[in-house]
C-alpha cells in the first residue's frame, strides 16, 4: 500500500512538472512516507526525518513532507514540534488527499492527466488501489487505527485505472487493500470486480494483494478455475498454525478452516502457489502453539513466507511480549529453516513444467505462480511467453523459452 500511495504522490508532484530522483543534492522537495506496522519501521522513518535537519539548512527553499502510517499515529502536532523544519504532515487517513498539501506547497497542477508513475516495479506490472483502511480489529495491528475503517473505491473508478495503467504500458495489474477480497460496492462482489478488470483490453495477468481467508465466496474459485489470467499465486496471511492464537489474534478462522479454504482453491487452480505471513512470540505463545505454526508449513506447502517477531507496539502496554528475546529468536529461525525446506520442496515440483512467464528483463520473469525465472536467452521485456523449466537454483526457477 504504501508503494502504492509513494506513487500516487510522485504523480502529483509529476502534474506540476516535477521528476523523481535518488539525490537529495538535486531535490526541491522530499516526501518520507512512513511505516508503522513495527517498531522498527516507525523508528527508522523517524530517524530518517531527523537527519533531513542538514538538507533543510542547505536547500533552506526546501520543501519535506512527512506522510503515511507513522505520521498518523505521532500526528501533525507532535511531528512539527519535534522536527520544526518539515513543512506538511499528511497522515495515511488523508493521503488521497496529498494534492492539497501539495498545493499549498508548491500550487495547482498544470495538468489533470493520471502521470502515473511506477518506481517500484518493471513497467509491465502496475498496482491499483481498490480499497482503503481495514475495518478488522487483529489485536496486534495498528492499520485499522491508522488508516481507518475499510472504505471501497467504486468499480467505475478501477476499471479506468487499470485500463490507464495498460494503457501506459502495463499487462499485469495488482489490486491492492489491506482485505483486497472484501472489496464489494453496491450489487458487485470481489469476483464481479475480477471479472470487470480482465474485461479491460490488455490485460493479460491479473493479481491481488492481500486477500483474508474470510472473504473467498464460491464465485471466485469457479472465477479461478476458468480464467487462467488470474494468477496461479494467492499471499494469503495465516499468522499462526495454532487454534488459540488465532484466536488470540482475533483472525476470525481456525487452522482447519485455513488449509479447508487452500484445499478448494487448489481443486480450483491445480499447483496454486500460495505464501504467508507469520508472526513468532505472540504474548502467551508456548512451545505447542509454535510446533501448531511449524507443522502448518508443511501442511499448507508455502511457496514463501514473511515471518516477524512479534513487535510489541509502545500504544499498547497491555500487548507487551512476555516471552525472551532468545526465544523468539530461536522460534524465528526453526520457522524460517522450515519455510526455506518446503519452499524448495515447492520449486522442484515446476520442473519439467511449463509455465508462462511476464519478462521484466530479457532473461528474468515472474510466472504465474510468482516464482522468479530465468533463460539464457529467447526473453523480452514486456513478454510473456511459455517457457519449459529444466532446474532451480535457491529461489529462482531456470528454464527455457519454448513459444509465445
Ligand atoms: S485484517 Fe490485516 S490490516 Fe486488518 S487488522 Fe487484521 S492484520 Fe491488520
Amino acid at each position: 500500500m504504501n508503494e502504492a500511495d509513494s506513487e500516487d504522490i510522485a504523480a502529483a508532484f509529476a502534474r506540476r512538472g516535477f521528476a523523481v530522483t535518488d539525490e537529495l543534492k538535486k531535490a526541491d522537495a522530499v516526501v518520507v512516507n512512513t511505516c508503522t506496522v513495527r517498531q522498527r519501521a516507525e523508528d527508522k522513518a523517524i530517524s530518517q526525518v531527523g537527519r533531513l535537519r542538514v538538507w533543510k539548512e542547505k536547500h533552506p527553499g526546501g520543501k519535506i513532507f512527512v506522510v503515511g502510517c507513522a505520521a498518523q499515529k505521532l500526528g501533525a502536532k507532535y511531528l512539527k514540534q519535534r522536527f520544526p523544519f518539515v513543512d506538511e504532515v499528511v497522515g495515511a487517513k488523508a493521503i488521497a488527499d496529498f494534492e492539497d498539501a501539495l498545493a499549498d506547497q508548491f500550487g495547482p497542477a498544470e495538468t489533470s492527466e493520471a502521470a502515473h508513475k511506477n518506481l517500484f516495479r518493471s513497467p509491465q506490472t502496475a498496482y491499483v488501489t481498490i480499497m482503503r483502511g481495514c475495518s478488522h480489529r487483529c489485536s496486534y495491528c495498528i492499520v485499522p487505527a491508522v488508516r481507518g475503517p475499510a472504505t471501497f473505491l467504486p468499480a467505475g473508478e478501477i476499471v479506468k485505472d487499470a485500463a490507464a495503467r495498460v494503457k501506459s504500458g502495463a499487462r499485469e495489474i495488482v489490486l491492492l487493500g489491506q482485505t483486497v477480497n472484501a472489496w464489494k460496492h453496491g450489487n458487485t462482489g470481489f469476483a464481479g470486480l475480477l471479472k470487470k478488470v480482465l474485461a479491460v483490453p490488455g490485460v493479460e495477468r491479473l493479481r491481488f494483494m492481500s486477500p483474508h481467508p474470510l472473504y473467498f465466496k464460491e464465485d471466485f474459485a469457479g472465477l479461478l478455475a476458468a480464467e487462467p489470467r488470474l494468477a496461479r499465486h494467492l499471499h494469503l496471511p495465516a499468522q499462526s498454525g495454532s487454534d488459540r492464537i488465532l484466536k488470540e489474534m482475533r483472525r476470525g478462522y481456525t487452522r482447519g478452516q485455513y488449509l479447508k479454504l487452500l484445499e478448494k482453491l487448489r481443486a480450483a487452480a491445480p499447483g496454486l502457489a500460495v505464501s504467508t505471513d507469520f508472526i513468532v512470540g505472540y504474548p502467551g505463545e508456548t512451545e505447542a502453539d509454535f510446533r501448531d505454526t511449524l507443522a502448518l508449513v508443511g501442511e499448507a506447502r508455502f511457496s514463501m513466507a514473511y515471518c516477524f517477531k512479534y513487535s510489541p507496539r509502545t500504544d499498547r502496554p497491555e500487548m507487551a511480549s512476555d516471552l525472551p528475546d532468545a526465544v523468539m529468536e530461536e522460534r524465528l529461525s526453526r520457522l524460517l529453516a522450515e519455510v526455506k525446506r518446503v519452499s524448495r520442496l515447492v520449486l522442484d515440483e515446476r520442473i519439467g513444467k511449463i509455465e508462462e512467464v511476464l519478462f521484466e528483463t530479457a532473461d528474468y520473469g515472474r510466472t504465474s505462480g510468482n516464482f522468479s525465472l530465468r533463460v539464457k536467452t529467447g526473453g523480452a521485456p514486456g513478454s510473456l511467453l511459455k517457457v519449459k523449466v529444466t532446474g532451480a537454483d535457491r529461489n529462482t526457477l531456470n528454464g527455457k523459452v519454448i513459444a509465445e
